[in-house]
């Protein structure tokens, strides 16, 4: 293969200008090209980040670090990241501590699937001009720095709560990455599409110098452009993130993952300790508060895409109606949406702690309810273990069994301390 025939064109092209509008149509909001190489600063940060360890469910971020440190081991041959970003900045929640609160990524269509979409939309979009090229869209589903990718660009520049956040735009947004075998005309140099208001016709891409990749605090701003990244760094003085977090996780010294609500109900399997309970308020599926709070995010537009648009009526996330769910109604309810992945029994932890945080004892007999059927479940799950324990045959899967075991122990856990907890409000 000629890669020099896979070779961006210079800024003057109309290819850039078709690329704009092609971003337009895809809702892509921000867009810079980096040439691979760049990945060697990301093991920095990284270490930076995790380099006191991670919780087990995190796990997985430690895994396959060659892989994050070369993409040309997760695309033959690749040459640039494209990076992208979508918003999903949506209107106000209403605080009713009798409705679940989901985190504003999670309450339209699953995020990995649009931004998929769209990443191969683009790709095959570049196809036309550069028939040769490979490329492999990325959405957490490989090894990759995504946040030091992101940064590279003049727009966008990390906060004190530890996400990036795109000028105009604020930090409400999701990142995909297109990798490529696309060749930047100068390997120095980065390439930016212009999200400046007012100046779209002027200048739809631009070229900054990369810096050293390694460099944090490396400053891409170029003169002829009214602000670069100064205007996007947290204000000296700012420490509304920290004073807003419910939990303390984050905090001036370092960031405790482990009291993170984000965390503690999305990944964290386990049970909640019970001093943070009363932090979670009402949040049954993450937490946006560290967001909410910061003065950047304040003055963005909500977002026009119609796909991260709420799926959820208020009705539909009263407790009580999340409580009484079997699993196939989680399952058939959630489909489609990030919350699926979580599963039921996480769903009704987190559920059970919003109750208790309500301190009404309505709650009470849906509660009982649900330890019932949880009960019942679990009495069928042991003797589905001990039919397969004397029919070998039949016996398949013994270890998600056992997963689900343990699931069950771990809601009836929080049941017990919530009907403490609920009962010592009634007396
Ligand atoms: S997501 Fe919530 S709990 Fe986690 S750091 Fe931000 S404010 Fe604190
Ligand atoms: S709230 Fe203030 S300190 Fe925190 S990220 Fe936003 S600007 Fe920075």
């Amino acid at each position: 293969m000629n890669e020099l025939s896979n070779e961006l064109p210079d800024l003057t092209s109309d290819f850039w200008l078709k690329l704009k509008q092609k971003c337009s149509e895809l809702q892509i909001i921000s867009l810079h090209i980096i040439p691979t190489d760049y990945a060697i600063g990301g093991k920095k940060s990284f270490e930076e980040k995790f380099g006191n360890g991670v919780p087990e469910d995190l796990e997985y971020l430690t895994r396959n670090q060659e892989v994050r440190n070369n993409p040309g081991l997760i695309l033959e041959g690749a040459r640039s990241v494209i990076s992208i970003s979508l918003s999903y900045h949506s209107s106000d929640y209403p605080a009713d501590p009798h409705t679940g609160y989901i985190s504003a990524y999670a309450r339209g269509r699953d995020y990995h699937k649009v931004i998929k979409q769209r990443l191969d939309r683009l790709g095959n979009w570049l196809k036309n001009t550069f028939p040769d090229i490979r490329f492999r869209a990325i959405t957490d589903s490989a090894p990759f720095y995504e946040q030091h990718f992101a940064k590279a660009s003049v727009f966008m520049a990390k906060g004190r709560n530890n996400l990036v956040r795109l000028k105009n735009a604020g930090s409400m947004i999701f990142l995909g990455e297109l990798l490529t075998t696309l060749n930047l005309p100068d390997p120095k140099k980065i390439i930016t599409m212009n999200t400046e208001k007012n100046t779209e016709s002027d200048y739809p891409f631009f070229t900054t110098v990369l810096n050293d990749a390694s460099d944090e605090n490396s400053n891409n701003c170029i003169s002829g452009l009214s602000s670069g990244k100064n205007s996007l760094e947290c204000p000296e003085k700012c420490r509304l993130c920290f004073s807003s977090c419910p939990t303390g996780a984050l905090n001036p010294k370092k960031f405790r993952i482990e009291k993170c609500i984000s965390y503690l109900t999305i990944e964290y399997g386990g049970y909640i300790p019970e001093e943070l309970w009363s932090g979670l308020q009402n949040r049954i599926y993450g937490c946006d508060t560290c967001q909410l709070c910061c003065p950047f995010n304040k003055k963005t537009d909500i977002t026009a895409d119609p796909e991260f648009s709420s799926r959820f009526s208020q009705d539909f996330l009263k407790l009580s109606h999340l409580l009484s769910l079997t699993p196939e109604e989680f399952k058939k309810s959630f489909s489609g949406t990030p919350i699926l992945r979580i599963g039921y029994y996480k769903m009704m932890r987190n559920c059970i702690i919003a109750a208790v945080n309500t301190g009404s004892s309505e709650y009470i007999s849906c509660l009982v309810i649900l330890r019932n059927s949880v009960l019942k479940r679990m009495n069928l799950l042991h003797a589905e273990i001990t039919a397969g324990n004397t029919d070998g045959e039949n016996y398949s899967e013994p270890d998600r069994l056992l997963r689900e075991i343990s699931e069950c122990t771990m809601v009836l856990r929080h049941l017990e301390h919530a009907f403490t907890l609920l009962r010592n409000n009634h007396d």
